[in-house]
């Protein structure tokens, strides 16, 4: 070369080079080769105007490529049903019954007859069948949407009796009361934070009461001087008991004694009771609306039913999940402590031929998704090193772990067991030299 510089634009890598480069051929046989190309020639050009320096083009390619959806990760955290990880990890069976359905279905059509048939009815005769309690059912698309529509439904322009100390946020600074009142319900609040008596609701109802909305605290606890008034009494009101279960709990479980559950629900005199389908249920996002004939009726005919109606894909894991409800958040939550030490020990030994030092810890899973405060899950952990965790979060597939005291703690309690080798291949990855 002269002297004098190099034009950049001539420095920029060409076209054929940058696409044989191995992530933007991965990425072209998965996204198309059309697709990578456009994205390169945008970043070459970005160069040739003189916007980008010829020797970042490849690395901006790569940053510009589209990400293919939401990622699968290995869910170390120890918090089960973790909102910001999507809550509940599907059984194999309700991932394959989403395959199965991507295509064409009879979602809405009886074979046997070649006529239209109730939306999803193979979802909706499965939880019929696993909650006998509840005459009728249908499904929203969340737990939230459920409450929308019931308040709707059943109590648009007039009052839903509801205790002060049951107006809970639900997260992300949603709140039952907003979400309520937006349906042109008026929330009428009885009794005090810490205690409604019964005699509270009767005085508050009258010919504007809708219901009378029962919502279980799922993720705080009261405790001390306190008294709530259950179903049961409330149900000697003469109005409709709605109860929002929140946890989609279908029939009590012995590990979680504080969790209500849709048949005793329903046992106690509610006239309808919602929950999600993506907590202590272990499948999809999902509302769950299971009750009376009448009330259910009203409310699968109302107009903001078809707003709120789910897809072939939900139905399809919810029938799936509600058929085997073996799912891998009840694995998790029903966990052996002695099994889950004996993986992480292994796990540790096998790292340490490799020269990585981790230690064994006692942990504490719990079940978060807004679930179960109260509930401590003894669990084992892998500890390593706090430098550990921004790589594994970013690896592939990311691992997500807990820092806690400056180390990172990875509890296999929801990590699924043929999932520990690709922990110990991801921690691997990370350079060593501790
Ligand atoms: C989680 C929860 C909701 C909201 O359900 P989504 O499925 O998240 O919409 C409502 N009420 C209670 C009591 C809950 O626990």
């Amino acid at each position: 070369m002269g002297d004098g510089p190099v034009d950049p634009r001539r420095r920029v890598p060409r076209t054929d080079t940058l696409l044989a480069d191995p992530v933007l051929a991965a990425a072209a046989a998965s996204l198309g080769r059309e697709q990578v190309k456009a994205v390169v020639n945008r970043v070459q050009d970005r160069a040739r105007r003189g916007e980008l320096d010829p020797d970042e083009v490849r690395d901006a390619a790569v940053a510009a490529l589209p990400t293919p959806g939401p990622r699968a990760v290995l869910n170390a955290t120890g918090v089960v049903l973790h909102t910001n990880l999507g809550r509940a990890s599907l059984s194999p069976a309700a991932v394959a019954a989403v395959v199965a359905a991507a295509g064409h279905t009879d979602v809405e059509l009886d074979l046997a007859t070649g006529r239209r048939a109730r939306r999803g009815r193979s979802a909706l005769d499965a939880l019929a069948a696993a909650v006998p309690d509840a005459a009728a059912v249908h499904v929203v698309n969340n737990g939230a949407a459920a409450l929308v529509l019931a308040a709707t439904a059943l109590a648009a322009g007039r009052e839903i009796v509801v205790s002060r100390g049951e107006l809970v946020e639900i997260g992300d600074g949603f709140r039952l009361p907003d979400l309520l009142e937006s349906t042109g319900a008026r929330l009428r609040e009885v009794g005090t934070t810490n205690r409604t008596t019964l005699a509270d609701y009767a005085a508050a109802l009258g010919p504007q009461t809708g219901f009378v909305l029962k919502v279980h605290p799922s993720n705080f606890r009261v405790t001390g001087f306190t008294s709530a008034t259950g179903v049961r009494q409330l149900a000697t009101l003469g109005v409709p008991v709605v109860a929002d279960i929140g946890s989609g709990l279908l029939g009590a479980d012995p590990l979680l004694p504080d969790e209500p559950d849709a048949a005793s629900t329903l046992r106690a005199g509610a006239a309808l009771v919602t929950a999600s389908g993506d907590k202590l249920l272990g499948g999809p996002q999902a509302g769950l609306l299971l009750g009376d004939v009448e009330v259910i009726d009203r409310l699968r005919r109302h107009p903001l039913a078809r707003a709120l109606r789910v897809d072939k894909l939900t139905l399809a894991a919810l029938a799936a999940t509600v058929h085997q409800p073996n799912t891998p958040t009840r694995v998790a939550l029903h966990a052996d402590p002695g099994a889950l030490r004996e993986r992480v020990e292994r796990l540790r030994d096998r790292l340490g031929v490799d020269g990585r030092k981790a230690e064994v810890v006692p942990a504490v899973a719990v079940v978060g998704g807004g679930g179960a405060p109260g509930v401590e899950l003894d669990s084992w952990a892998l500890s390593l090193p706090e430098r550990y965790a921004a790589p594994l979060r970013t690896g592939d597939p990311p691992v997500l772990g807990r820092v806690v005291r400056g180390r990172l703690l990875l509890d296999l309690r929801c990590v699924p067991a043929d999932a520990d080798e690709a922990v110990r291949e991801a921690v691997l990855r990370v350079p060593g030299d501790d």
